[in-house]
C-alpha cells in the first residue's frame, strides 16, 4: 500500500525551476513535495551551464597562456591534461551541489522523493511508494538533447551535453553538429584545450541573435581555427576505424567530414515522457506543455515552468517562472509571464549578450527607431586589457524608450545587466546617461552608447546658435 501525501504543492523536477519553487514555498512555511528521478540540480548544474562555463574557463586559461606577448610576457604552450580538466569540471559541480542537495531541501522542510513521477488522474500523482494529492502541481521537468533522425545515427557513437563533460581523453578532432549556443561554446572550449574542431550547421549559426553582433564572434572563432560550415546538410553518419564520419551535402556537392569524436548540439526536446500528462488532462505537443500567460496548463491545478514549456530555454527563465508561480500559488496574485525582456548570453570569447528586441524586430514593431552603437576600442579599460574588439548596440524608440540591447565583447554578459534593468523597469535612454560611471571600467561603454542618442541635437544649428548667444551674455 502506498502512503498518501497531501501537501500544498507537488513540484516535479529538481532543476533550476523546480528547486526555486520548492525552496521559496518551504521557506514561507508551505508543505512541499519535490520529486526528482535523476540528479538534483538538473541540467544546469550537471550537464549545462555549470560544467560548460567551467570547461570554457579552462580553455580560456590555456588561450591566455598562448597569447601574452602583447603584454610583454613570454607566451607558452600549455600542457593540457584532459583528465585533470574533467576533474576541474567535476570539482566545480561538487562545490555548487550542496545548494541543490536532498539534504539542503530536506533541511528546509521539503519532502524530497527520489523516484519517477506519473499522473494517475487530474488530482493524483504517483512516485515510488507515494501517492500525492496536492492542492497544486508544478511541472518543471526540463528538456533533453533532441537527437535528429539522421540515417546511421543509431550505429554512430556521439556525445551530447549530458555525456561530453565526463570525457577524460584527448579528442583529436571533434565534429559538432549544430551551431547554436551549445555547439559554439563547446567548439571554442575544445579548440582551446587542444582539439581540432569542425562545426556543421544546417542553417545559420547564432540564428537567434542580431547578425551584426553574431558575425564578429563567428569571425573570432574562425580565427582561432574552428571550422564553421553553415548551410550544410548531414546526410548520413557512420562509425569508422578512426572515429566517426559525417557524409554531408554542401551547396549541391557531397563530401565527408571525419572526426575522432562527435557532439550533437541540435536543440532540445521537452521532458514529458512517462509523466502520463494525458491522465491529468494536460495538453502538450512536441514543443512542450501548453500554458497560458500565467503558466497554468490545461489542468487548472497545475502550472508548468522552464524548459518543459518550450520557448526560450534558460536557467534564469525557469527561475523567473518560479517567481511567477509562487506569487500565484501562495499569494493568489494574478501575475503573468512577460517574455519580451529576457536577457541571454552565449559565453564564447568574445561573449554575445542580448536583451529585449533586436533591430529587425524593433523596426517591425515600432517603425522608426534609433540605433545607438559604441565600440570597445573607444574605451580606455578595454585598451588596457587589450580587449578592444566588440561593441554595444542599443535600439530605442524615437523618443528614447529603450527597446533592446546587444553586446559582443569582453564581459558582455556583465555589461548587459544595466540594459536588462532599464528594459524591465521601462527606463528611457536619458537615465543611462544620468549616473557617474567609475573610470576606467568597461561599463562606461554603455553610457557612451547612450550619449550617442543626443549627438544629432548637438550638431543641430539651432542648439549651436543658442550656445553662442548664451556665451555672449558673459
Ligand atoms: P539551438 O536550437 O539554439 O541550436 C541548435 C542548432 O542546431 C540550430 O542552429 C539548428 O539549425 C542546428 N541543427 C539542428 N539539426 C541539425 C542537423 N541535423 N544538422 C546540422 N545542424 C542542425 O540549440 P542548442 O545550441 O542545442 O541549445 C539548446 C538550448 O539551450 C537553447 O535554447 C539555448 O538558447 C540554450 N543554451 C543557452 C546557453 C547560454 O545561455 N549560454 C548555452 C547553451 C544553451
Amino acid at each position: 500500500m502506498s502512503e498518501v501525501l497531501k501537501p500544498d504543492l507537488c513540484v516535479i523536477g529538481a532543476g533550476s525551476g523546480g528547486l526555486s519553487v520548492a525552496a521559496a514555498a518551504a521557506q514561507l512555511g508551505v508543505a512541499v513535495v519535490l520529486i526528482e528521478k535523476h540528479k538534483m540540480g538538473g541540467d544546469c548544474l550537471n550537464y549545462g551551464c555549470v560544467p560548460s562555463k567551467a570547461l570554457l574557463a579552462a580553455g580560456k586559461r590555456a588561450h591566455i597562456m598562448r597569447h601574452t606577448k602583447s603584454f610583454g610576457v613570454t607566451p607558452t604552450s600549455p600542457v593540457i591534461n584532459p583528465a585533470a580538466v574533467r576533474d576541474h569540471v567535476r570539482g566545480v559541480i561538487a562545490a555548487i551541489e550542496p545548494n541543490d542537495s536532498v539534504e539542503r531541501f530536506t533541511g528546509l522542510g521539503v519532502h524530497v522523493i527520489q523516484a519517477a513521477a506519473r499522473f494517475m488522474d487530474k488530482r493524483t500523482m504517483v512516485a515510488g511508494d507515494y501517492e500525492i494529492r496536492p492542492r497544486r502541481f508544478v511541472i518543471a521537468t526540463g528538456s533533453s538533447p533532441a537527437i535528429p533522425p539522421i540515417p546511421g545515427i543509431d550505429q554512430t557513437p556521439f556525445f551530447t551535453n549530458e555525456t561530453i563533460f565526463e570525457n577524460a581523453r584527448r579528442m583529436e578532432h571533434l565534429v559538432i553538429i549544430g551551431g547554436g549556443p551549445i555547439g559554439l561554446e563547446m567548439a571554442q572550449a575544445h579548440m582551446r584545450l587542444g582539439s581540432r574542431v569542425t562545426v556543421l550547421e544546417a542553417l545559420k549559426s547564432f540564428a537567434k541573435d542580431d547578425p551584426e553582433l553574431a558575425e564578429p564572434v563567428l569571425r573570432k572563432l574562425r580565427e582561432e581555427g574552428i571550422v564553421i560550415r553553415e548551410g550544410v546538410r548531414v546526410e548520413r553518419l557512420e562509425e569508422i576505424d578512426e572515429g566517426v564520419r559525417a557524409v554531408v551535402s554542401d551547396g549541391g556537392e557531397t563530401g565527408v567530414v571525419d572526426g575522432s569524436h562527435m557532439l550533437l548540439a541540435t536543440g532540445r526536446k521537452p521532458n514529458v515522457e512517462g509523466l502520463d500528462l494525458e491522465a491529468a488532462g494536460i495538453r502538450f505537443d512536441q514543443h512542450g506543455i501548453k500554458v497560458g500567460k500565467n503558466l497554468k496548463t490545461s489542468n487548472r491545478r497545475s502550472w508548468a515552468i522552464g524548459d518543459v514549456i518550450g520557448g526560450p530555454q534558460f536557467t534564469h527563465i525557469a527561475n523567473y517562472h518560479a517567481g511567477i508561480v509562487i506569487r500565484q500559488a501562495l499569494f493568489r496574485l494574478p501575475v503573468k509571464a512577460k517574455h519580451d525582456m529576457i536577457p541571454w548570453v552565449t559565453f564564447t570569447d568574445p561573449e554575445l549578450a542580448h536583451v529585449g528586441l533586436i533591430e529587425d524586430e524593433a523596426r517591425k514593431k515600432h517603425g522608426k527607431i534609433n540605433v545607438l552603437r559604441w565600440p570597445y576600442a573607444e574605451n580606455d579599460r578595454a585598451q588596457t586589457e587589450r580587449a578592444t574588439e566588440g561593441f554595444v548596440k542599443v535600439v530605442t524608440t524615437k523618443r528614447g524608450r529603450i527597446l533592446g540591447a546587444t553586446i559582443t565583447g569582453e564581459h558582455a554578459g556583465e555589461l548587459i545587466q544595466m540594459w536588462a534593468l532599464a528594459i524591465a523597469v521601462g527606463l528611457k535612454i536619458k537615465a543611462m546617461t544620468s549616473f557617474i560611471s567609475p573610470y576606467p571600467t568597461l561599463s562606461e561603454i554603455n553610457k557612451r552608447a547612450a550619449y550617442t542618442y543626443y549627438l544629432p541635437s548637438l550638431t543641430n544649428p539651432l542648439v549651436r546658435r543658442a550656445i553662442k548667444m548664451l556665451a555672449k551674455l558673459g
